[in-house]
């Protein structure tokens, strides 16, 4: 998490400033890629299983239209804040542009500990938000996914509310619903899967073999998991893993499937039976060939970094570094595979599901993966080979691609009136 004194938004606009410098465009563009569109804040009274009413706290931005509607995960989480939900916003608008999918950026959260509710209470508060947010979402303009600790029944609650607002089905209102509501095939495992394809990429640049590839993961959840699956499932040897109770190191590798089995079945990774308990900072100092942090933001930062022995590091997390964390991998020559492109995934498959919604018609799950793979090379490609011809690091070449793209919508729409 940045420290709360550091605004991860401030950071996120630096980081756009910076990719400026590779561009050369006009202030006023720069200025309105780095200053949000619409920021809405509700209460959200939720009625609590014991009678009481408590109040909570919810945001959603849409940072960007200028390439189309806005597009950005819900985030339930006791340090969400409308800071960070801004920033999140700000790099979902880079993000899209990155891959070249028709959205602009959104982002929405819910201040709460979902993990200290009952079920009841969470699809209480989740109907209550997005009733408030529903005077700014539609499937024309805004489409809210999951994002941390909401998953695809929050989203078919979501559905459902909207829908009843509106007295008709609208399936096109969320992604990473249920596949019976309208959901895509795939979308599960898709940030995962995207992220695994960056990944071989970055591998075959390298010049670095997958077999026996030494892999850490912070983050057990829907990312987190699915990553160590899929580079499981291929032979690499996943040799530690964190959840937000700990974390766990086998320098032989786990079987991810046992690892899964002891998480659902106690809640934790810590204590599984073939692994040795570790903090999330000692893990960190463990050296591997790849890092991938996939849990939040900020969580690698200026008092861990130092200890950090890694040659390539995948963000499934948006911004898991912090700036100065940065700096530090840049210098030890860590290769980077940054957020606004590692984690794109998510978002490509929700694109089709999207879609897929509006054209009532739905594709079957090989050309879902066969697609969001081409996607996922296209925009690596692009991100190296800007990285090469400026001489830049990847996220900074990145950034160049999707401010690039941002702005020439931008430019090319005009200002209106
Ligand atoms: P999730 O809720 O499924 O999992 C989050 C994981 O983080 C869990 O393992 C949890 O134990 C761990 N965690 C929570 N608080 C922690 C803490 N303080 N310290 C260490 N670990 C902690 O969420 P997810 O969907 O897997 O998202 C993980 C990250 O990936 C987030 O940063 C999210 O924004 C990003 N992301 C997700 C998607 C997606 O499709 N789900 C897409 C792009 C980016």
């Amino acid at each position: 998490m940045p420290c709360p004194e550091v605004s991860f938004f401030k950071e996120v606009a630096t980081t756009i400033e910076s990719a400026n410098r590779h561009l050369g465009l006009p202030k006023s563009v720069i200025d309105r890629l780095t200053t949000p569109r619409r920021s809405l804040v509700v209460s959200v009274p939720v009625k609590m299983d014991d009678g009481r009413v408590e109040f909570f706290k919810g945001y959603r931005v849409q940072y960007d239209f200028a390439r189309g509607p806005a597009k950005g995960g819900i985030r339930y989480h006791p340090r969400v804040s409308l800071d960070e939900i801004t920033a999140l916003a700000a790099l979902m608008t880079l993000k899209c542009a990155v891959v070249d999918i028709p959205f602009g950026g959104a982002k929405g959260g819910v201040e709460c500990d979902p993990t200290a509710m009952s079920r009841d209470e969470v699809e209480r508060l989740t109907r209550r938000y997005a009733y408030e947010i529903a005077i700014l979402i539609s499937p024309e303009t805004d489409i809210p996914a999951p994002d941390v600790y909401t998953d695809e029944q929050t989203m078919a609650w979501i559905m459902d509310t909207y829908s009843m607002m509106k007295g008709y089905p609208v399936p096109g209102i969320v992604t990473g619903k249920p596949v019976s509501l309208g959901g895509s095939l795939g979308r599960t495992k898709a940030t995962s899967s995207g992220l695994v394809t960056t990944v071989l990429a970055a591998l075959k640049h390298l010049n670095m073999p997958l077999e026996g590839l030494n892999v850490t993961i912070l983050g057990f959840g829907k990312v987190g998991y699915h990553a160590a699956k899929i580079l499981y499932d291929k032979g690499a040897r996943i040799i530690g893993l964190s959840d937000s109770k700990g974390a766990i190191y086998n320098s032989r590798g786990f079987d991810i499937n046992a690892v899964a089995a002891h998480k659902s079945s106690t809640g934790a990774l810590s204590g599984f039976k073939d692994g040795e308990n570790l903090s999330v900072d000692e893990l960190l100092a463990v050296e591997c060939d790849c890092l991938i942090p996939a849990a939040l933001e900020g969580q690698i930062n200026a008092k861990n970094v130092g200890a950090i022995k890694t040659r390539i590091m995948a963000e499934g997390a948006n911004n898991p570094a912090t700036l100065e964390a940065d700096e530090v991998l840049k210098d030890k020559g860590v290769f980077l595979l940054p957020g606004v492109l590692a984690n794109a995934g998510g978002v490509v498959v929700s694109y089709f599901e999207w879609v897929q919604d509006l054209q009532r018609f739905f594709w079957n799950e090989s050309e879902i993966d066969s697609r969001l793979q081409s996607i996922m090379e296209k925009a690596f490609k692009e991100v190296l080979d800007i990285s090469i011809a400026k001489k830049v690091d990847m996220r900074t070449a990145a950034t160049v691609l999707g401010v690039k793209r941002v702005a020439e919508a931008v430019m090319i729409r005009g200002l209106y009136p």
